[in-house]
């Protein structure tokens, strides 16, 4: 029981109960631990929603990952609920609405992985434009027999039209990397200046990169009328969210060869199921939601959640507030 100055009725000093849903690196976990008696729910692996909401019961503050639900279920398990402190920058997984009816503080980890989610985009934009998995593919099996003129050809990215879909601070990173290869960036991202429409910036772009969060007004942003918008010869890159893009439209417009190529990192369904047409496709390089993973990148973001969660236990305004934690509240997927 809480006394003066968080200070138990037997003068110890009361720990906060947090819920860590599942392991985040030790940079992290070691903020917690002056003050906060945490239980990390699972150790490998996604828990089971019942046990999230199970275990979530009586607890002070959560730190989620991406791949948890936090809905009204967990919210009602735990009354004293004050914040869930997201370890991401996206915050799809959480009732917002939920959380700002209860005057629960939500927290995400912007910026820290911008650069590191900028890197492995363009590592999707080059793999797929040149088919470097199809290449290595070919060494592997034997398959390479000689230099052969018109072999694995693929599209220049050098000098070509950038397309990016959601110009913020993701979007602004690849199209910095993209002035590297002599490009034009031409962007679709309503409200910000210079922004293009959306079909235009599909009939122009050579390579089209995904930076948007996912929301109500951005699921199936890329369809397939949109798909068909597309130069035969673009490419799409994918490390937002899974639910931008229609992965079965997509998967048409790969076979019929209504695009080149797509770099996913995202799927609606994760992990993508091995029988899904996509992943018999060549042209189509998959990774499994890795874009944010080095290892500098990975602390940096646990230490940012823990940080944001012990400043709204202790009554201060977090560092990256999402709904409520400072006047008014506020969305901070804007900038
Ligand atoms: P951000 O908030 O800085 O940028 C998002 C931009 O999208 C904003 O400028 C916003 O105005 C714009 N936008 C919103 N709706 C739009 C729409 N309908 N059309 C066009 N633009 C729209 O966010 P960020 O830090 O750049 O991150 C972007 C997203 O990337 C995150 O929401 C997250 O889901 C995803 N992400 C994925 C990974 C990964 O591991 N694959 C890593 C980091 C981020």
């Amino acid at each position: 029981m809480k006394g003066v100055n968080g200070k138990a009725i037997d003068g110890s000093k009361k720990k906060w109960r947090v819920l860590v849903t599942r392991r985040i690196p030790r940079a992290g976990l070691e903020r917690l631990e002056p003050d906060c008696d945490y239980r990390v729910l699972a150790e490998t692996g996604v828990p089971a929603q019942a046990d999230v909401v199970r275990a979530a019961a009586g607890v002070d503050g959560i730190i989620s990952l991406l791949t948890e639900r936090i809905d009204a279920a967990v919210m009602d398990a735990a009354p004293g609920l004050k914040v869930v402190a997201n370890y991401a920058v996206g915050f799809d997984n959480i009732d917002l609405d939920e959380a700002a009816r209860r005057g629960v503080v939500v927290t995400n980890t912007p910026g820290v992985l911008t650069e590191t989610t900028a890197d492995f985009a363009w590592a999707l934009i080059l793999a797929a434009a040149r088919r470097v998995i199809e290449g290595d593919d070919e060494v592997r099996a034997g398959r390479w027999r000689t230099w052969e003129p018109e072999g694995l050809l693929g599209v220049d990215i050098h000098g070509a039209v950038l397309g990016v879909v959601g110009f913020g601070r993701i979007g602004q990173a690849v199209a910095r990397r993209g002035e590297g290869f002599g490009m034009r960036v031409i962007f679709h991202d309503p409200g910000r200046p210079g922004s293009i429409p959306l079909e235009e910036l599909l009939r122009t772009a050579d390579i089209i990169s995904l930076h948007v969060p996912l929301t109500p007004s951005t699921r199936h942003l890329i369809d397939a009328p949109r798909l068909k918008l597309c130069k035969p010869t673009a490419v799409l890159v994918n490390t937002s969210r899974g639910g931008v893009i229609d992965q079965d439209a997509l998967a048409e417009a790969l076979v019929s060869g209504t695009i080149f190529a797509a770099g996913l990192d995202v799927f609606e369904t994760e992990p993508l199921p091995p029988t899904h047409p996509l992943a018999r496709l060549k042209n189509v390089v998959l990774a499994p939601h890795i874009a944010s993973a080095s290892r500098a990148t990975r602390d940096r973001m646990a230490v940012m959640a823990a940080e944001n969660l012990l400043a709204v236990l202790r009554g201060e305004t977090p560092p990256n507030p999402v709904v409520g934690g400072s006047a008014g509240g506020s969305r901070n997927d804007a900038d």
